[in-house]
């Protein structure tokens, strides 16, 4: 199956009364438009999350006032460009068939079915794939295979735990406490999971399938590929760049779907221009995965002609870039361990902690193979079961090495560190809640002073043969309140406790810090933490693949290459924080004359897609890259 590259996202989500519907739509004008643009692949809509249909259709509801047979139409005018198109449908939400069968309805645990808090939004009654629901969607999939579709993109599959008569009886029938969230939400994942497998029967093997709103690993064996829904201006940059380190290890074929709104869905009149929308396609570039821009189509027009002219001189950019992108991996020197659902704080803060920094990185699911990599992370919350534990020992023995912070390394019980690498005296958790600590060591950036930690972890002690790093200052009150008198506020550090803060063993295999690093980080952006990080790491990893201590924080530098070849990636821009936005109105410009230094012994550096030769040279093990005027973006060839 050929990748997806290239790709448009419609939404097309349709309130009944559209009086003009389809009004001025041609569906020869408008593949046209995305032909023009250089677009490879489209997801369009045949069925919304109001539950109105956009095909000729005898199992759902056609939109009232549609004429003619729309998808079927777009699908026909788009394989006669050569463009595929995927068939939209919203699973979790469908309005029109909900107020037709409320016994469909998911029901919450006080037996509610609406949830119109906050105004209702889209999301205020969702669907139960337990109910006579599982067979409609599977006949409207099936219905809709026949408009031509090259394949099937699944909505708003969230998970919700559900209370319906159906799901009621059939846990009480199973044995299973209803009156534990846990529980029931187990339940209701097997449910949904029912439903994703029953999807995929449905859909020949030659055709795509993307379930949206899952857990990307929970579904490798039923996608086709993976599609990162990311509005990046209002959900974080941050979410992207984790989101894809994780993928990239799961899928052959991911693709980064932004969006050209100003806020999010549904946000016809918003577009966040070009420069906003190429900024999110150079993080994909970066992160070695396609791109494909989320739209939302008026009823009654073509695209919007002014946005697609953009998206093809975009498009036209990152064509030219293909003969040497398709074929490249991302090239990571180290792995973040992965043991949640769904990626958290101590996630999206590893991804921005190691990106600031330059190191390149995948993120790996704890259950999978992750022995070829040199260096773990375990971030703040990975405790380790007995399972792990051997991997991990394995992992050690083999010459790895481990960075774990706060909670991590521990049992799941969290008595004590699951593993005898992990050679530091266990003091229990840390009960206080004002902790500092001072520096061992002296860097550039930083202060010799007590800083806080902002987050509590464990209290550990120096074991002979230990290097410590950082030592534990407590403070001369905790922060407990009210005492009918004061408030403790202001609780100053007072002396060191005898406990430390960051530790590496007598082998130099594995490293402790006792507070949850990158949580902390979260909290206060405070630039001491990254020091620690990079500190360990400089301690830790051999030779790191990236020196580009001459770029700034905000620059983005990663490697992707074959077999003959690495790119050199590097991204300037960056959104500046508008209000509650991250809005990136035009590109940064770096100054030429910057080096930035890549692991091995390269022959040429050239400037893509140009070829344009750069200076090179070989330091120490390091070829040398001196930049050229970068604006945004630049890939640069590396010959070996
Ligand atoms: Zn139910």
């Amino acid at each position: 199956m050929k990748p997806i590259k290239r790709a448009v996202h419609f939404d097309f989500h349709t309130m009944p009364g559209i009086d003009n519907f389809g009004e001025n739509f041609d569906a020869e004008v408008f593949a046209q438009q995305l032909a023009d643009a250089k677009v490879e692949y489209v997801n369009m809509f045949g069925q919304c999350n109001l539950g109105f249909c956009y095909y000729d259709t005898k199992v759902g509801i056609r939109y009232p006032t549609m004429k003619g047979d729309m998808l079927r139409e777009v699908v026909a005018a788009c394989h006669k460009r050569g463009i595929g198109v995927s068939g939209y449908l919203n699973v979790g939400l469908n309005h029109e068939q909900a107020i037709r069968h409320p016994e469909w309805l998911q029901m919450n645990k006080d037996g509610q079915i609406y949830n119109l808090k906050g105004g209702g939004g889209n999301f205020f009654r969702t669907m139960c794939y337990n109910t006579g629901y599982k067979d409609f969607v599977i006949a409207i999939i099936k219905e809709m295979l026949e408009t031509g579709v090259d394949g099937i993109f699944c909505d708003c599959m969230l998970l919700r735990p559900c209370y319906c008569m159906n799901c009621t009886k059939d846990m009480l029938a199973k044995g299973i406490d209803i009156t534990s969230h846990e529980a029931v939400t187990a339940f209701s994942n097997e449910v949904r999971m029912d439903m994703c497998r029953a999807i995929r029967a449905a859909i020949p093997n030659d055709k795509r399938l993307f379930l949206n709103g899952l857990p990307s690993y929970s579904v490798t064996e039923l996608n086709s590929h993976m599609e990162i829904e990311c509005l990046p201006a209002a959900w974080s940059y941050d979410y992207f760049t984790a989101h894809s380190s994780l993928a990239r290890t799961l899928y052959d074929n991911v693709v980064y779907m932004n969006g050209r709104f100003q806020t999010s869905w549904g946000d016809f009149g918003g577009y966040k221009g070009k420069a906003a929308i190429e900024n999110d396609f150079f993080d994909a570039l970066t992160q070695g995965v396609s791109t494909s821009l989320g739209d939302h189509l008026h009823p009654a027009e073509n695209a919007i002609s002014d946005v697609y002219r953009d998206l093809g001189e975009m498009y036209e950019k990152i064509e030219a870039y293909e003969k040497w992108t398709d074929n490249a991996k991302y090239i990571p020197e180290m792995a973040v361990l992965v043991d949640t659902m769904y990626l958290g704080t101590p996630y999206t803060s590893a991804a921005r902690m190691l990106s600031e920094l330059k190191y390149t990185f995948d993120f790996v699911r704890a259950e999978r193979d992750f022995s070829g990599y040199k260096l773990l992370i375990l971030p703040d919350t990975v405790t380790v079961t007995e399972e792990l534990a051997g991997k991990l020992s394995d992992f050690l023995a083999k010459g790895g090495k481990i960075i774990s912070t706060g909670f991590s390394g521990l049992t799941p019980d969290k008595s004590g560190f699951a593993l005898p690498a992990w050679d530091f005296a266990f003091r229990g958790l840390d009960e206080s809640n004002t902790t500092y600590f001072k520096l061992r060591y002296t860097a550039e950036g930083v202060a010799d002073m007590p800083y806080s930690t902002y987050a509590a972890g464990i209290r550990m002690g120096e074991k002979e043969g230990n290097d410590c790093l950082a030592a534990s200052v407590s403070s001369y009150f905790k922060k407990t309140g009210w005492d009918g008198l004061h408030y403790y506020f202001y609780t100053p550090p007072k002396e060191e406790n005898g406990d430390a803060t960051v530790l590496i063993n007598k082998e130099g295999n594995v490293a402790q810090v006792s507070f949850p690093l990158f949580t902390a980080y979260f909290q206060s952006f405070a630039t001491v933490f990254k020091s620690i990080l990079d500190t360990l790491l400089s301690k830790m990893l051999d030779k790191r693949l990236l020196l580009a201590r001459e770029l700034p924080s905000t620059a983005r530098t990663t490697l992707t290459g074959t077999e003959d070849y690495t790119l050199l990636h590097v991204k300037v821009s960056y959104p500046e924080i508008r209000g509650k936005f991250g809005i990136v109105e035009e590109h940064t410009v770096l100054p030429a004359g910057r080096r930035v230094g890549v692991l091995g012994e390269y022959k040429a550096a050239k400037l893509l897609p140009d070829g344009e030769a750069l200076p090179l040279s070989v330091e120490d093990g390091y070829s040398f890259v001196t930049l050229p005027e970068i604006t945004g973006y630049a890939m640069i060839y590396l010959e070996k």
